[in-house]
């Protein structure tokens, strides 16, 4: 299948139908499912195979078939001029400590890891050094072409064998997904025991994705979502500066429609708030902010018994805490 379809070998291995989960072989320039009562076909649209489940998704075959656009990911000229020239509102304090960290974790569990990255549309901030490690072996998908992307798939229903990688990447994607708990679940699915997850997923973040955005998680809500793993590290990728940030822009931006009165509103808004980049790093961990955080990241081990909800919520570590502490209901039998 390999040497016809231009996938790699150990990567054709691992594929699957995202209906049924049989193996695909090649036919002509599709991927067939070798079950006959699925029996379905995927195109390899450019050496890249479009394995969507149409049943269970928001994305079509047919959109992929011409190179459609399934993004909101366009920047007319006046933005990508502000984008160069205004500093950003969004920064990820977290990322780079936690890539090496992941990358640490991966080589100790296999010397050659190989990890699925979902979402890869762009570099995740901090990814670099994954990239750039010749024994990491990165499997790039998303729902839309980019130049990195080497499979269309979607994380409701991954087409990949269970226990096909070391690792999975999924930063600032699960909130963009209709189902995240389908996705984790399938991310653990197709992740060896033991094998490490990295999520980064906004939490004081606007809508920022069109249509394609569903959710929001708290530390809280973000740990639990991956209740089925240990975790090695999690906290805030930006606090609550920059959700400030973030508000005071949507808030300016609620007054004009028309998108060029957008993209000028969006750079007074960056130019006027760009200064909470300097605040944010000093309060990002405290329990204040993370009950405000911009978004959140979790880095865990796959774990065969998960957290109960007594468990997790032991773990809060923000500034609401309402549970009465042991002493004042001491006190409060003795009087
Ligand atoms: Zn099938």
């Amino acid at each position: 299948m390999s040497e016809k379809s231009g996938l790699d070998e150990s990567l054709s291995a691992r594929l699957r139908c995202p209906h049924c989960r049989s193996p695909l072989t090649l036919s002509a320039s599709n991927l067939l499912c070798t079950l006959d009562s699925c029996a379905r076909q995927y195109p390899i649209v450019n050496g890249v195979p479009v394995l969507l489940n149409e049943d269970r998704s928001a994305f079509s075959i047919i959109d992929f078939i011409g190179h459609g656009d399934t993004t909101f990911r366009h920047q007319g000229a006046l933005e990508q001029l502000f984008a160069r020239l205004i500093p950003e509102i969004t920064a990820n304090y977290a990322a780079p400590e936690n890539y090496s960290r992941l990358r640490q974790e991966l080589l100790a569990l296999n010397p050659r890891p190989t990890v699925l990255v979902i979402g890869c549309g762009e570099v995740g901030k901090g990814m670099q050094e994954l990239v750039d490690d010749p024994v990491i072996q990165l499997v790039n998908t998303d729902v839309s072409y980019g130049t990195r992307t080497e499979i269309i798939c979607d994380g409701h229903d991954l087409p990949f064998a269970d226990a096909s990688f070391d690792g999975v990447i999924i930063q600032a994607v699960l909130e963009h997904v209709a189902d995240p708990p389908r996705c984790v679940d399938e991310l653990q699915r197709v992740l060896v025991e033991r094998g490490i997850v990295y999520a980064e997923t906004p939490f004081m973040q606007q809508v920022h994705g069109g249509p394609f955005d569903f959710t929001r998680y708290t530390c809280l809500g973000h740990r639990r979502l991956f209740r089925h793993f240990d975790e090695i590290t999690s906290g805030a990728t930006a606090g609550a500066a920059l959700a400030l940030a973030w508000s005071y822009q949507y808030f300016l931006l609620s007054f004009v429609r028309h998108p060029r009165s957008r993209v000028l509103m969006k750079g007074f808004a960056r130019l006027t708030a760009c200064w909470l980049r300097l605040i944010d790093p000093w309060i990002v961990n405290t329990p204040g902010s993370l009950d405000a955080s911009l978004g959140h990241f979790f880095l865990g081990r796959k774990n065969a018994f998960p957290l109960s909800e007594r468990q997790i919520i032991s773990l809060y570590r923000g500034a609401g805490n309402i549970l009465p502490d042991p002493a004042s209901q001491q006190r409060g039998r003795d009087a």
